[in-house]
């Protein structure tokens, strides 16, 4: 009864809060960290800040690269300036965010993040995991600033608490996160279980941090993971797509992955990977995306969400294609329901937005074109605007032993060839003219016709369900 009243006046008892050490503070020549080194926009938004009165310090992210020696991807900035403060100092500069304000300050083309100095609380993470953004939200919104101590220990991982003031060029660190990245550590602020509750995302950085790092995860850090996995069911799907966006973007998603599926998170959200893995087949061309996709990254080139998607889904969606021709429904048709039933079967997991499924079909139709190398088909294939993306695919798929080697090599050679020697490659017409041809020729293709691909590139039909 008292208990209830309590709860009723105070709200239901918080969490305990991890309370942050007296912090420790390092000098340039400890930290080793050159302000050349941060980009004009952070040093800027910081500067504006302090003459304006304010503390300003480049935070999370950003910090733990640099001490690593990375180029940071991005900068965030965290002050004692209310957003409406950080707003008035900065000629270019938008609040945003409805259920914790931030404020986008802009310089040329990059974009800073600043947000104000933020306490923990269970409350408001609460609402952040349920997606509510309502009255409730935004009245404890405005209790939750806090000092800098206590915005250090708001913070997930040791090695993200830690600010830089470039005009003092000190990095101070309330959480002990300095050691911790030098002993190339993933550790949890606080209670680990207690801050997973709060918000399972955490579980997801752990995996995707640990591996684009390469560090290892703290014992402690990493031990309630496996019980709490299932925590991430009630996630909203697009924000689990957002970080897994990260993860497979990172540069690590090979490594990525696998931290995922020993930890056991990839059950919610890509279950598929346990059938790819388990048949050395599809995992030989899953592995060989995802560390394409790492070796773009690298080269700084560019890559496509819908391109990786096609990757992880192309094996279940060639064995249900295969199933339902097996059943007797004809190969474009079972080709057109596959696609839509694996698409919307992993969009009920992750929440791979519907906009890309075109994108993601049009590479998986292009797929048995390739077959066909007649005048008339080879240059329709050839002048598709995404010749080029669909072409990579079978080029990624020949070289898993899933397509045939060696009409990926005639269209590497065709497609660049000049064009008498393109007329002088192409094959005799392979489509029959009459409707009465093109009927014999299918049954004869065994449910083949017009999208078969010859059974030496179609996958195996084990595993990949
Ligand atoms: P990346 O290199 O991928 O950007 P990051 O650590 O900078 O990694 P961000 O998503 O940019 O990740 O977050 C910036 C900072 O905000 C983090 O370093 C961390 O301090 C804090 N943060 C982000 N997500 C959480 C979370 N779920 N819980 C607590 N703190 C978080
Ligand atoms: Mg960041």
């Amino acid at each position: 009864m008292i208990k209830k009243f309590i709860e009723r006046v105070f709200g239901p008892k918080k969490a305990r809060k991890p309370t942050a050490a007296k912090e420790r503070i390092f000098a340039q020549a400890e930290h080793g960290i050159r302000r050349e080194e941060l980009s004009n926009a952070a040093i800027s938004v910081c500067e504006g800040l302090h003459r304006a009165g304010y503390k300003a310090f480049v935070v999370g992210g950003a910090v733990r690269d640099l001490l690593l020696g990375r180029h940071p991807k991005d900068y965030d900035v965290a002050t004692d300036a209310t957003p409406e403060q950080v707003r008035s100092v900065f000629r270019r500069a938008r609040i945003i965010g409805r259920r914790f304000k931030l404020v986008h300050v802009m310089f040329r083309d990059e974009t800073v993040e600043v947000s104000t100095f933020r306490a923990n609380h269970p409350a408001v993470d609460a609402d952040e995991k349920d997606g509510r953004a309502d009255e409730h939200g935004r009245l404890l919104r405005d209790n939750v600033y806090g000092n800098q101590a206590e915005d250090a220990i708001r913070r997930d991982f040791t090695m993200n608490a830690l600010f830089y003031d470039p005009e003092s060029e000190e990095v101070w660190d309330y959480v002990n996160g300095f050691a911790d990245i030098k002993k190339q550590r993933v550790v949890m602020i606080g209670d680990p279980t207690a801050r997973y509750r709060e918000d399972p995302v955490r579980m997801l950085r752990a995996a995707r941090l640990a591996a684009k790092l390469g560090f290892m995860i703290d014992p402690a850090t990493e031990a309630p993971i496996v019980e709490l996995a299932p925590l991430l069911d009630n996630v909203p799907t697009a924000r689990l797509f957002d970080e897994m966006l990260k993860l497979l973007f990172s540069g690590h998603a090979l490594n990525g992955i696998e931290k995922l599926r020993s930890l056991g998170l990839h059950a919610g959200i890509l279950p598929v990977l346990d059938a790819l893995f388990n048949d050395p087949a599809a995992k030989a061309f899953v592995v060989l995306a995802l560390q394409r996709t790492d070796e773009r990254i690298a080269q700084d080139k560019g890559v496509s969400p819908p391109f990786l998607f096609a990757a992880l889904f192309w094996w279940p969606m060639v064995q249900r294609w295969r199933a339902l021709e097996a059943k007797g429904v004809r190969s474009l048709q079972a080709m057109h329901e596959s696609m839509d039933d694996v698409l919307d079967i992993q969009r009920k997991t992750l929440a791979v937005p519907r906009r890309l499924d075109p994108l993601i079909k049009e590479l998986w139709l292009a797929q048995p074109r390739f077959a066909h190398r007649s005048q008339k088909q080879a240059f329709r294939t050839l002048t598709h605007p995404r010749f080029r993306a669909s072409y990579d695919f079978y080029a990624l798929r020949a070289e898993a032993d899933d397509a045939d080697k060696e009409i990926a090599a005639w269209w590497e050679r065709f497609q660049f060839a000049d064009p008498q020697t393109q007329e002088s490659m192409l094959l005799p017409d392979d489509e029959p003219k009459t409707k009465k041809r093109r009927r014999r020729k299918r049954k004869a293709d065994e449910g083949g016709g017009e999208v078969a691909m010859n059974s030496a590139e179609a996958p195996g039909t084990e595993g990949a369900s």
